[in-house]
């Protein structure tokens, strides 16, 4: 008999009744280091005090009115946005796939708006993943993403991950954009080399085609920087978010320029909560938050102090490790075997971490982690490592 929960997650046999910070308490008890944070979402710790206010201020006073009206958390959310990045404007969504679906539809747009109807493919590559709607799925293009779904939403080219000859080629007077991750999440945590994210948008600015990055999982803050381009050094012309920029409410984005929004006119693209005062509500906290020079050079040191600590860990368990990668506090551990071995054992240590692909174990821990987690997060995976290399 099919479970009143549709069964499309296996799920841990795990109960988590609250949160504190970096932990999260079983039902039984049991406190579990996180250092999967929902995927990346609760970026500022479970129950963070500041959030939390924030969200029970908004909810005693206006839960939701319209995009019909003027919402005017949603018009302080968008100016934050705007202010501390390349955007000129936003569109609120309530997740990745839905950002994913404009981001889409607006590169399409834009190019009918300037005549160049035919001009709707979009590039992207192996191992990316942009959400499980229709247009998240035949933009990533895996099978394991794609199978029994068809037809799939023509106009997605999929490149291996790292073929520069294969994207010169590719390009066409029907490529309207490519599509990228800057720190692939799903695939494994695979960086893009800052030097490609460059090539990339030259390679864009060459051809007149507009650049949009997938900011879900590595934006706000994740890589030290409060967005992944800018240690890069260059700009999308648009952007995706959402995870961490709701600390754990339901909130993305779609940040784009002038330019590249101008066909998304009135009437063009809508959505009921997209931009509901609870969301922004929250999402204005973060930002206040993670905007802070401070705060980011916390993560920063904190990355260095992990990524050290995980060089020594991966030394010390050849066995079971082959290497650490990732960009901030958005660190992968590459197995030598299946991921899902070391993260079992994991949980048998109270912490939890995430599988990738590629034999990745994921370790996205909430931004505001302390040095003393982290130093019982690695000394936990180290007794893990030591069951996965016993078996
Ligand atoms: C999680 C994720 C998405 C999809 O976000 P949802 O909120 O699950 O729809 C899209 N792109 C990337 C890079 C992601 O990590």
């Amino acid at each position: 008999m099919i479970p009143s929960v549709l069964p499309t997650y296996s799920r841990a046999p795990l109960n988590f009744v609250k949160g504190e910070g970096t932990w999260l308490i079983e039902a039984d008890g049991r406190r579990f280091l996180d250092l999967g944070a929902g995927i990346a979402v609760n970026a500022l710790g479970h129950a963070n005090p500041e959030l939390v206010k924030a969200l029970t201020d908004q909810a005693q006073r206006l839960w939701h009115t319209s995009n019909l009206y003027q919402i005017p958390q949603q018009q302080a959310l968008a100016d934050k946005l705007v202010a501390h990045s390349f955007a000129d404007t936003v569109f609120f969504t309530n997740s990745g796939t839905e950002s994913c679906e404009l981001a889409v539809k607006m590169a399409r747009k834009h190019f009918y708006d300037k005549g160049e109807p035919d001009r709707v493919e979009i590039i992207t590559f192996s191992g990316s993943f942009h959400g499980r709607s229709a247009a998240g799925i035949a933009a990533a293009g895996s099978e394991k993403m794609t199978k029994g779904f068809g037809p799939l939403l023509p106009g997605f080219v999929h490149l291996e991950f790292g073929d520069h000859d294969a994207l010169r080629a590719a390009i066409t007077d029907t490529t309207c954009a490519v599509l990228v991750e800057p720190v692939q999440g799903e695939g494994g945590i695979r960086p893009v080399p800052d030097v490609c994210l460059k090539g990339l948008r030259d390679l864009c600015d060459e051809h007149g085609i507009l650049m949009i990055l997938d900011e879900v999982q590595c934006g706000v803050g994740r890589t030290g920087k409060l967005f992944a381009h800018e240690w890069a050094g260059v700009t999308p012309d648009i952007m995706m978010v959402a995870k961490g920029i709701g600390g754990g409410f339901p909130l993305g984005g779609v940040l784009a320029t002038e330019e590249a929004a101008s066909g998304m006119t009135a009437g063009t693209h809508g959505s009921t909560y997209g931009g509901n005062p609870l969301g922004c509500a929250v999402g204005c906290a973060v930002m206040d938050i993670v905007t802070d020079p401070a705060f980011l050079a916390e993560v920063n040191r904190k990355a260095g102090l992990l990524r050290q600590k995980l060089e020594g860990l991966v030394a010390s368990h050849p066995e079971v490790f082959d290497s650490v990668r990732g960009s901030g506090l958005m660190l992968g551990l590459k197995c030598k075997g299946e991921p899902a071995a070391l993260v079992k054992a994991g949980y048998a240590e109270e912490l939890l971490t995430v599988p990738a692909a590629g034999n990745v174990v994921r370790l996205l821990p909430p931004l505001t982690i302390t040095d003393a987690e982290l130093s019982e997060a690695v000394s936990r995976l180290d007794r893990a490592a030591a069951t996965v290399a016993a078996h």
